[in-house]
């Protein structure tokens, strides 16, 4: 008979490490439906039909989180046919509160206890038979990493599924709250399964949101409710709370022994007096972040940059003395040796290789990247930086987390996007995915260059000024989309864990590595490939004397046509020229295409970097103003069609993936606008009805956004840490 094994858990508690050690490489990755939350099924080794599935990492099964939610659902409507908790023994107390949950919803539930190989080390011992009897389900303990008491835990797992009458663990409150959940169960209607009806009945006292969700029938409890926060003086929500608590404290005493420590330290703890350290934290966070972004972004990640850009997709390379062609130079030997017809090899070398191999040739700078990305996590230091960086990130909207991406984000905004997936919260994570694309980074670089060469005599404030719009479009954007109705709601209960550090293994470590790096190479197959021949089509084809054609020269192609179509929408910001116009679509390809478009366009062929050829032709076609407002358009609307795949990934929704653009695109103009209106004011001293109305707009949109910080400071939301726990009153970091 088939069955179905749910692994549920805390975040690091080792979920992952123990289900790829029960199904090895027999697994499969992909979404759940319509949202970003990762969802990995396997099948146990050795067992045809024994599913397993990894359920994202919960603190609680309350309604607040993406991950909480998916994980409930999963639980109430598939009702797999056994629950493994795994339960981090070095911090079992937290643990804990989690299974109190998972043991109300009519679910076997066999727990184990993980990362026992600590425990032992910290000296401390857990009496499991005691647990076992306590909680009235089976528990063994193992070592996820080394591997210990793995096949007894599945063996366990698969028998309890078997066996006929089937054990569910129950714990009770105390009197006065089974009396009123007695009370609400019977309120329940026939919809609901008898093995469900605690469950329901706690959520419904806990009062929570979601309940119309899964039930038709939502019984009024008030009176219930009413009931018992008079009996024992409290709100209901904390009632239920605080007797789980006391159900764990009780559970604890009897079944764990702390080793008398004598400075009651652990490693850890030790490590992280220095890395948390208030003085300490910050500059070693910039050393290890340096050393990651030296090494994959500068360094080595430049080399292989370089080696896939020019070698691999460019002329060739040498291995040992060998000389090995390039894809382009081999494939064009083969098209021209069959006499290929020009066209076809222009699509071919121009827009597929050359289109799909741009993007490909961030792939091995990517992995070098991602390792260091799995390691840093998979040890226990990205939580770290999540709290070191999370009092100034909160204040915008934006979690501590949402740090990395950006910081890899001023490399190149794909694996930037894609670094994104380490937050946890649903809405942190898109609010990040939006704009993380702000940071310029690499590949924008050239036009910054172009911009500033070419009108305004290569000024140094330039670059930094290019650095400087991003970060304030990042940080406006977190406090402008924390007003809208998508971002709005509660911000999640902030719980931050810090997990013990731990030794990643380099299995976990390269298997984190390869799922990132070959959902990217997948997209590059689908996504992108498509874009780069509808550019390449635009590019070469047109009307020439009358007929339509491959056209020689540019400015005769398509998509010259289109840029003089659309030309006319960005006269407002100073640039309404079609060979400006072209460029920018033609950067959304890469953005270094801007520079070698107008390098084209003027006339002028191949280009330098920068492009120093056309300076001139630039300077006399557009004003300083105008030029600064085109550089500013390119950094902040759509990225290249690599990040939007990178996006479209993330998001893993349409409707997200538009909104994430259409908002990048329009703040880009808004922006690109207020530049230049009132750029012109400040040089001609000249004001139009334009001018009034954008500076109207803009002082409308500053005075807003310092308003509503103020209202929320004064609402008592705690600006640090965005928490509103009752316990620290926002001060809990
Ligand atoms: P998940 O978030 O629950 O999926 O946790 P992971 O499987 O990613 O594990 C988090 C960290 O704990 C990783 O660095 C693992 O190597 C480590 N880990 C997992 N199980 C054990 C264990 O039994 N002992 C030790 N020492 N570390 C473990
Ligand atoms: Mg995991």
């Amino acid at each position: 008979m088939a069955i179905t094994i749910a692994l549920a858990g805390n975040p690091n508690c080792g979920k992952t490490t123990l289900f790829n050690a029960m199904t090895g490489s027999n697994q499969f990755v992909g979404n759940w439906p319509g949202v970003t939350v990762e969802k990995k099924e396997g099948k146990l080794k050795g067992h045809k039909d024994v599913r397993i599935m990894d359920l994202p990492g919960v603190y609680s099964l309350s309604p607040y989180t993406l991950e909480e939610v998916v994980t409930r659902n999963y639980l109430i409507s598939e009702r797999p046919d056994v629950i493994l908790n795994i339960v981090d023994g070095t911090n079992i107390e937290r643990n804990l509160y989690l299974t109190t949950q998972l043991m109300e919803l009519g679910i076997p539930v066999v727990m184990a206890v993980n990362m026992m190989d600590l425990v032992a080390k910290n000296g401390d011992r857990l009496h499991i038979n005691q647990l076992s009897k306590k909680l009235g389900c089976p528990v063994v303990e193992i070592s996820a990493l080394k591997g210990t008491g793995i096949k007894e835990a599945a063996d366990l797992v698969v028998a309890t599924a078997n066996s006929k009458d089937k054990m569910l663990p129950v714990h009770k409150f105390g009197n006065e709250l089974e009396a009123i959940l007695n009370k609400v169960e019977s309120k329940l209607g026939a919809e609901v399964k008898e093995e469900q009806k605690r469950f329901f009945a706690i959520k419904l006292l806990e009062s929570d949101e979601k309940l119309p969700e899964l039930l038709e029938y939502v019984p009024d409890i008030t009176k219930e409710i009413e009931e018992i926060e008079e009996q024992l003086d409290d709100d209901a929500e904390s009632i239920v709370t605080n007797e789980r608590y006391q159900y764990i404290s009780s559970i604890i005493k009897s079944c764990y022994e702390k080793k008398e420590r004598t400075n009651n330290q652990t490693l850890s703890d030790k490590i992280d007096k220095i890395v948390t350290n208030r003085i300490l934290a910050l500059p070693i966070f910039a050393a290890i972040m340096f050393l990651v972004y030296y090494v994959s972004v500068t360094t080595v990640g430049t080399w292989a940059t370089d080696w896939a850009n020019d070698g691999v997709f460019g002329e060739g390379w040498s291995l040992f003395g060998l000389d090995i062609p390039g894809i382009p130079v081999l494939v064009e030997n083969l098209l021209t040796s069959i006499g290929c017809a020009d066209w076809l090899q222009s699509l071919i070398l121009d827009g597929i290789i050359g289109g799909v191999g741009a993007v490909l040739g961030f792939v091995p700078q990517m992995m070098i990247l991602f390792i260091f990305l799995a390691f840093l996590e998979a040890c226990g230091y990205m939580a770290r930086v999540a709290f070191i960086m999370d009092r100034v990130f909160r204040k915008f909207g934006l979690s501590g987390k949402s740090f990395i991406p950006m910081l890899i984000g001023s490399g190149c905004g794909v694996p930037g996007i894609m670094a994104s997936r380490t937050i946890e919260s649903d809405r942190d994570r898109k609010m990040t995915i939006m704009t993380t694309t702000f940071i310029p980074c690499g590949a924008k670089l050239p036009i910054i260059a172009l911009i500033a060469g070419a009108l305004f005599d290569g000024a140094w404030w330039v670059a930094p000024s290019a650095y400087f719009v991003g970060i304030a479009a990042v940080v406006c954007s977190g406090i402008i989309l924390k007003k809208t109705k998508l971002f709005a709601g509660d911000v999640a209960p902030f719980v931050m864990e810090l997990p013990a550090y731990h030794m990643p293994t380099i299995t976990n470590v390269m298997r984190s590595m390869w799922e990132r790096a070959s959902s990217f190479v997948k997209k590059a197959g689908t996504i992108i490939l498509l874009s780069t021949i509808v550019i390449w089509f635009l590019q070469n084809f047109g009307f020439t004397s009358g007929s339509f054609a491959m056209v020689e020269d540019m400015n005769d192609s398509l998509l010259a046509a289109i840029g003089g179509v659309i030309a006319p929408i960005f006269a407002p910001l100073g640039w309404g020229n079609w060979k400006f116009a072209s460029a920018a679509i033609t950067g959304l390809i890469a953005k270094e295409n801007v520079v070698g478009t107008f390098g084209v366009l003027y006339g002028f062929g191949e280009v330098a970097e920068d492009g120093v050829e056309i300076w001139g032709s630039l300077a006399s076609s557009v004003s300083a103003t105008a030029a600064y407002s085109f550089l500013v358009f390119n950094l902040l609307c759509a990225p290249c069609f690599a990040a939007m795949g990178a996006i479209k990934r993330e998001m893993n929704n349409t409707k997200w993936f538009l909104i994430a653009i259409g908002y990048q695109t329009g703040l880009a103009y808004v922006v690109s606008l207020v530049i230049y209106q009132v750029g012109t004011v400040f040089a001609s001293r000249n004001v139009s009805i334009g001018t009034v109305t954008t500076a109207l707009v803009v002082i409308a949109a500053v005075s807003g956004i310092i308003a509503t910080m103020a209202r929320d400071r004064k609402a008592g939301k705690s600006i640090q840490c965005g928490c509103d726990c009752k316990d620290c009153g926002g001060g809990c970091h």
